[in-house]
């Protein structure tokens, strides 16, 4: 870990893992079991051994969380001592950790820099711990080509996909900050027992839209819910698209993840202008593909998600008509109260309307529909990731500059 310069408003505390030096040797974590083969094969092991060394670094890399070859105590010393020179088992490094009042936290991430002109892209992942589970929420692109008026990431002008590498290097992330892997220690409650990860969850809900980048990942899907590593089972993963029609059944046969659809309309006039890409894929088609994606029954249902626009969607022949839409399909319903940005022409919804609004919605056989806002004093709820950061990383510098301490600038950071 870096001393902190005047951009970084928090540091990561300084019990963090193992940090990557950027641009040095390539790291092996995130790689799926081929991506491991073949930098076992670059690095002179015959190729009758890859299968069990695959094995032997899955089992290290992905179960036992090491940081370090030296760790790997069933690999011969000869090899360890080889990879150590070609590789590394470097994570993204941790930016800035705010830990929310509530629990939530949230990562800014630098990812290794590609290339002598890149800084290393930036992204966020957010850990929300609720009784019956730990969801961590992460990015599959660096912002987003699509541009939802509601949204501040499709404002943003950078976009790349995220290899699948780094999209599985959150979760491991999240796991060392957590103390979250077999026989960690967690930060505040003791030993882990193994039935209990932190992380029990994933949602492709923060920045990017999966489905653009659909290899990626399909492979971080792959990586994430193997059983004999990170172990999160693929109906404890959702991935949530815009409606990406043409992917959607791709996505149920080569992903199979539990599904969600950011719907937010109920009408194509309205839903083209909150949700650009429905002039391409209309909301008829979307719900055509939903109702055959591949493995869609009572116990895998789709959610649908409905972000609460004060006066634009939310009056209640709306929320009839969603119920109406949604007839036949085997549906939860989540309503999300909209989380304001600056310069967003839209509202939140009154508590009133949303009530009455998920009151019909419950009606129609739909439980706990309203999406309970959290980590909101960290800006860490959906649509705000990683531009809301820059913008605080730039006011926090300006404090600095100025002679206000950072700390004091985030205790006051919770205006919305
Ligand atoms: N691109 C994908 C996944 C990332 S967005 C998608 O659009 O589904 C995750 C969810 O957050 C989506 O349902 C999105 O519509 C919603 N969202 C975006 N901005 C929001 C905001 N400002 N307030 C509330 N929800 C928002
Ligand atoms: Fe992209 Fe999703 Fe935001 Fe739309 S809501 S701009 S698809 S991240």
């Amino acid at each position: 870990m870096t001393t902190a310069p005047l951009d970084m408003p928090r540091p990561a505390a300084p019990h963090a893992m193992t940090q990557a030096e950027p641009g040095r040797l390539p790291s092996l974590v995130g790689l799926t079991r081929a991506g491991l083969g073949e930098a076992l094969l670059a690095a002179g092991v015959p190729e009758r051994e890859i299968r069990m060394r695959v094995g032997q670094l899955w089992h290290w890399i992905y179960f036992r969380g090491a940081t370090s070859f030296e760790a790997m105590t069933n690999v011969g010393k000869g090899l360890r001592a080889t990879l150590a020179t070609r590789y590394s088992l470097a994570r993204p490094e941790v930016v800035t950790e705010q830990v929310s009042v509530d629990g939530t936290r949230k990562w800014l991430m630098r990812m290794p820099s590609t290339g002598p002109h890149d800084r290393g892209a930036e992204i966020e992942a957010v850990y929300i711990p609720e009784s019956d589970r730990g969801t961590l929420c992460v990015s599959s692109q660096v912002g987003c080509t699509l541009t939802c008026t509601f949204c501040h990431t499709g404002t943003q002008k950078l976009v790349r996909n995220l290899s699948a590498a780094e999209i599985v290097a959150q979760l491991i992330v999240a796991r060392d900050r957590l103390g979250d892997w077999p026989g960690g220690v967690r930060p505040t409650d003791g030993l882990v027992p193994d039935a209990e990860r932190a992380v029990s969850n994933i949602v492709f809900m923060g920045m990017g839209e999966p489905l653009y980048n659909f290899e990626n990942v399909r492979d971080a899907t792959e990586v994430l819910s193997d059983g004999e590593g990170l172990s999160l089972s693929r109906r404890r993963i959702t991935l949530s698209t815009s409606g990406v029609v043409p992917m959607i059944e791709r996505a149920g046969d080569e992903i199979g993840s539990m599904l969600a659809i950011s719907l937010h309309a109920v009408r194509d006039e309205l839903r083209n202008e909150l949700v650009p890409l429905n002039k391409k894929y209309p909301i008829a088609d979307l719900l055509d593909a939903c109702r055959n994606y591949p493995g869609l029954s009572n116990a895998r249902r789709i959610t649908f998600e409905y972000v609460m626009l004060k006066g634009v969607n939310d009056s209640l022949a709306e929320a009839r008509e969603l119920v109406r839409l949604l007839k036949g399909i085997p549906a939860k319903i989540n309503l999300i109260p909209f989380n304001p940005w600056p310069g967003t022409r839209y509202e939140c919804s009154d508590w009133d309307q949303i009530e009455a609004f998920s009151e019909v919605v419950f009606r129609a056989g739909y439980a706990s529909p309203v999406r309970t806002p959290r980590g909101r004093d960290i800006l860490a709820a959906c649509g705000q990731l990683k531009s809301e950061t820059e913008k605080l990383r730039a006011r926090a510098r300006l404090m600095l500059e100025s002679g206000i301490g950072a700390e004091g600038f985030f205790m006051g950071a919770s205006d919305d």
